[in-house]
């Protein structure tokens, strides 16, 4: 069984650069980590190769410093490092970003199994899963929570929907976007992290995909732009008063009814 697995390296913390013009995230500055959700789909990836035997791939699409989430993959036991990195990529929207990482995972081979998070801390769409499989023609079910059944042929997964549960079986090839139920992540093997130290990561750019098209990626690709970004006014006013709590209690409910949040009468 061939597993691909999709991982992001996004912000340490929610205080992130942003270009004010192009309403980019300015990727190289700031403390990073994987994504969380993509450590979930790596653990679902790890049991499945522990179940059916097969090799686990990592693909992320980034700056060239994303190489380190690809290194934290190699120590929890992924087999093959790709990393998909272009200027031409720089800007792309969620559906530049699925058209580029499907091209990617064609130029590097035949997946059984894709296997992506639930959705990431930054862009936080939860569309990539969905757009890169319509790219390359497979079925895919997201909100992945368990996968009772899986052979040689075909998988059956649990998807909660949230309204509704529902028990999918899929042919290979196809793809899943796994939800935290799924399996608890293992840690990375300090064992590991000697043994793959010098473990080669594979570099695609533009030139290694099938697509060439400079206006497929990147800002030129995507149909979608920020109008604007720009973090929440941070109200830290304080006020402290004093008084019997009678008192206390009706400057309250005056200050409530002065501002509009409370209309009715006592
Ligand atoms: C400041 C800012 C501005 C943005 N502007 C726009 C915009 O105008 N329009 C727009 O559509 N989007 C925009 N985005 C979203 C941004 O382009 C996304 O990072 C990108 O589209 C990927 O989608 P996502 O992060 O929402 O992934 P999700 O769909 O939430 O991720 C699901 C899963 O897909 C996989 N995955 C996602 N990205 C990658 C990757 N790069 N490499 C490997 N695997 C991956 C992972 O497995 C992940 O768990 C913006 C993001 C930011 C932070």
């Amino acid at each position: 069984m061939d597993i691909m697995v999709l991982i992001k390296q996004v912000p340490m913390s929610s205080d992130v650069g942003v270009d004010e013009e192009t309403g980019v995230i300015k990727r190289e500055s700031g403390d990073t980590k994987m994504n969380p959700y993509d450590l979930y789909a790596l653990e679902a990836a790890f049991q499945t190769r522990e179940k059916m035997g097969g090799t686990v791939s990592v693909l992320t699409m980034g700056p060239p410093q994303a190489e380190q989430v690809i290194r934290e993959a190699f120590m929890m036991g992924a087999d093959k490092g790709y990393l998909l990195t272009d200027r031409a990529f720089a800007g792309s929207d969620v559906l530049a970003t699925s058209y580029a990482l499907a091209q990617g995972i064609q130029s590097i081979g035949k997946f059984n199994l894709i296997i992506c998070g639930k959705q990431t801390t930054d862009g936080d769409t939860a569309q990539v899963a969905s757009e890169c499989s319509e790219f390359l023609n497979i079925p895919c079910i997201t909100n992945v929570t368990s996968i009772p059944e899986i052979n040689n042929d075909s998988i059956n997964v649990i998807s909660d929907m949230g309204q509704t549960i529902e028990t999918v079986k899929m042919l290979y090839p196809c793809m899943i976007a796994v939800d935290k139920e799924i399996y608890q992540p293992r840690l990375p093997s300090y064992r590991r992290k000697k043994l793959t130290l010098n473990q080669n990561i594979t570099r695609l750019n533009l030139s290694n995909l099938d697509d060439k098209d400079n206006n497929q990626y990147g800002l030129d690709g995507s149909p979608t732009r920020v109008v604007k970004i720009f973090p929440p006014p941070v109200q830290d006013e304080k006020e402290i008063w004093n008084g019997e709590s009678d008192q206390l209690a009706d400057r309250l409910l005056n200050l409530l009814k002065d501002e509009k949040f409370y209309q009715g009468g006592i």
